[in-house]
């Protein structure tokens, strides 16, 4: 099964808002999950993510967390390559109690460097991570996501690889890859393709529960501008809709356009 998920509280929300009174509003739209944003922070209060889960398992909402923004795994600064990998556990730790998935990570910039030497930095920090999940995240994983800058870690081939090493899956942003690709990856054939890979570098299984980021997304040279709502882009959203529904793709879907729960819903709709 494929969830539709709004990118934080819809806009709908009555005030003053938050992640609980999000759930309750999505729930009544008909949209069966959420991805929490702690792109800023994370928050610390448990009482808080307690409510989460608890709310979030009776409305039925599939959860995933977007990690902080200020994140370099790549950093040769020890102290901000140490407060990465802090703010990378912090988020996965709240998402285990809040009863989240998966937590999504936008891991490193390359900073010029090979992109050889800068898989092996992120390698080695993602290690490092990796060996507190039996005793703090054990039900979360960890998903490096697809960039749309060349100057950021991310390309599939990476995300992939270093997935398939630590048994994890990672976050693939179909609007990044078209962007980071300078307008390729939109069609049916590509997105094939794509899939066939992904298949090939996580099992056959892995399909059925990936975690995906999608809207539609203006770019120039160097990659990524801004996400679009997807009828003011270029995205072939119907055809890649048809293409998950082909290849019976499973887990969640994030709409990450900035019209929020009416690309959510325009996605789910086409799609069921
Ligand atoms: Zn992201």
């Amino acid at each position: 099964m494929l969830h539709f998920a709004v990118a934080g509280s819809p806009f709908s929300t009555p005030k003053p808002g938050g992640t609980v009174e999000g759930l309750k509003q999505a729930r009544k739209l008909g949209i069966s999950a959420m991805e929490i944003e702690w792109v800023q922070n994370v928050p610390n209060n448990v009482e808080r993510m307690r409510e989460i889960r608890s709310v979030a398992q009776y409305l039925d909402i599939f959860l995933t967390v977007h990690a902080p923004y200020f994140i370099n795994l790549n950093s040769p600064d020890k102290l901000k390559l140490a407060a990465s990998k802090k703010r990378i556990l912090a988020a996965l730790s709240m998402a285990e109690i809040a009863g989240a998935r998966s937590v999504c990570v936008h891991a490193a910039f390359n900073l010029g460097l090979p992109p050889a030497k800068v898989y092996d930095n992120v390698r080695r920090a993602v290690e490092d991570i990796l060996k507190k999940k039996a005793r703090d995240f054990p039900h979360v994983n960890l998903a490096l996501e697809t960039m749309g800058k060349p100057s950021q870690f991310g390309t599939l081939d990476e995300v992939l690889r270093i997935s398939k090493e630590f048994s994890i899956y990672p976050c693939v942003d179909f609007a990044h890859l078209h962007a980071r690709a300078q307008g390729k990856l939109n069609s049916k054939e590509e997105w094939d393709e794509l899939l066939d890979q992904y298949e090939d570098g996580l099992g056959k299984s892995a399909l059925k529960e990936m975690h995906i980021h999608y809207s539609g997304i203006a770019f120039g040279p160097s990659g990524e501008r801004k996400h679009l709502p997807l009828r003011e882009s270029d995205a072939k959203w119907k055809d890649f809709l048809a293409v998950l529904k082909k290849r019976k793709v499973g887990g969640v879907l994030v709409c990450e356009s900035p019209l929020m729960e009416e690309d959510v819903l325009l996605l789910k709709r086409t799609y069921d």
